[in-house]
């Protein structure tokens, strides 16, 4: 968060009532993030608003609160369209610790799970929907849920949701829902497909930008190594023991990874949880407590399972291998640093990413540093290891032969160096330099 730069004054100043005031300090909530100071007094005079904000800077609230104050005084119902369960279940939370004592009522719903509770939930006439679009148009189409009585819609983490394909619904949505609502979006990014969704269906909307797109958490720092895929391992473990007092949160890029390295971790005396798409709905809520309540000091997680962690205490992010687009190396990083402490992010890349890390470079307008391998991380697996032998698995990690085994310092520092040439190279070339 950015207070340092920014006199984000008081919540007092924004229009919010009193007895609301006194739920926020109650809360511990002192002062407003820059989000929460520029979104609020537009929103709370029925403004719609486009919001370019990361994780972490207090967006939640920031529709939340004048979400919540604009339902308890006139009719209508507010409809928040979020891209997963998890990050429906954390907005719920966030405003049920608001507005839970003016009795607020809230449906999530959210699929993976029985829709019957959900319906009854949503025939108790609630306040506030929370949804994934999927789930909601589901519902729609059995004429279990309208949208007549919308009267805020908020998109939230919008570039997500049409990453994963909810373009249709949302349209959908905006489509059926009454012409006369408010509308807020935010989004970490803001790609054209956004802005184009923006102009054809909200009216002329506050912009509100926090940080320049694409700009990644301030206080987290960032570091490269630069590793061969079967010497991942052996660096990944020896960072664990470097960073042994730390709450660490690992990316895998897909689903079958998270699984074996959580395996693999856990093998080597970890306490380590796993959240990806292959996990059921309760298993992912058992896993985000017991990391959140410090039972599992690791949680390895996929993209798409790891939106809206919102775990405080996340001290350390490891990009196990890098995400598939750099949008989404800001939302990880993003998971760290949170709610104005530092945080740090570790990314590990194969010499052949050189160019993924060059555009995550150009989209956070900054260098990465890139780091000497360290010398344990040359050790065999087995040393890290207690009890059992080095499984097959292991060995092949990245259904590769571990070659890294007993490499040379000169190897790797070779490495380092040919990839910080093709880096200037790249750079170069994107000027159009030879
Ligand atoms: P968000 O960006 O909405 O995911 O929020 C990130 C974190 O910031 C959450 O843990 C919030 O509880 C926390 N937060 C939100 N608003 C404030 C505030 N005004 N002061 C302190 N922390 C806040």
């Amino acid at each position: 968060m950015t207070e340092k730069q920014i006199d984000t004054g008081r919540f007092d100043d924004l229009g919010i009532k009193k007895n609301f005031l006194e739920i926020l300090k109650n809360k511990g909530f002192e002062k407003p993030t820059p989000i929460q100071h520029q979104v609020i007094p537009g929103a709370l005079e029925g403004k719609d608003v486009v919001g370019i904000a990361q994780t972490g800077t207090g967006k939640t609230l920031a529709y939340g609160i004048p979400l919540i104050q604009l339902l308890s005084s006139q009719k209508g119902q507010g409809l928040i369209l979020v891209p997963t369960r998890e990050l429906a279940q954390q907005v719920a939370d966030a405003l049920k610790q608001i507005g839970g004592s003016l009795g607020l009522r809230i449906a999530v719903i959210i699929g993976g799970v029985s829709s019957r509770p959900q319906i009854k939930d949503l025939r108790n006439n609630p306040h506030i929907v929370i949804a994934t679009p999927g789930r909601l148009d589901d519902l729609m189409e059995q004429r279990q849920y309208r949208l007549d009585k919308v009267s805020v819609l908020i998109l939230d983490e919008a570039d997500r949701m049409l990453d994963v394909g909810f373009l249709p619904q949302i349209k959908r949505i905006f489509k059926l829902a009454p012409a006369n609502k408010q509308t807020m979006l935010f989004s970490a990014t803001m790609p054209s497909s956004i802005s184009s969704l923006a102009s054809a269906f909200m009216k002329m909307p506050l912009r509100i930008e926090i940080a320049p797109q694409g700009t990644s958490a301030e206080n987290v720092e960032q570091e490269v190594f630069v590793v061969s895929k079967p010497d991942k391992m052996r660096l990944l473990y020896s960072l664990l023991k470097t960073y042994r007092e730390d709450t660490i949160l690992i990316f895998s890029r897909t689903k079958h990874g998270a699984k074996r390295i959580t395996r693999d971790i856990n093998d080597a005396g970890h306490t380590v949880t796993e959240i990806h798409s292959n996990r059921t709905q309760g298993q992912r809520k058992a896993s985000l407590e017991g990391f959140s309540r410090g039972r599992f000091r690791i949680m390895v997680a996929t993209d798409i399972a790891a939106r809206g962690i919102d775990v405080k205490q996340i001290s350390l992010v490891i990009n196990f291998d890098l995400p598939d687009n750099s949008e989404d190396y800001v939302h990880r990083i993003g998971r760290t640093g949170r709610a104005g402490r530092s945080g740090k992010a570790i990314s590990f890349v194969t010499p052949s990413e050189k160019m993924d890390i060059r555009k995550i470079e150009r989209l956070i307008r900054k260098t990465l540093p890139i780091l000497d391998l360290p010398i344990i991380a040359r050790e065999p697996v087995s040393n890290f290891v207690p009890d059992r032998g080095v499984p097959t698995s292991r060995q092949n990690f990245g259904g590769q032969r571990r070659r890294g085994q007993g490499q040379s310092q000169g190897q790797n520092q070779g490495r380092r160096r040919n990839f910080r040439r093709d880096r200037q190279y790249g750079r170069s070339q994107a000027r159009g330099e030879r």
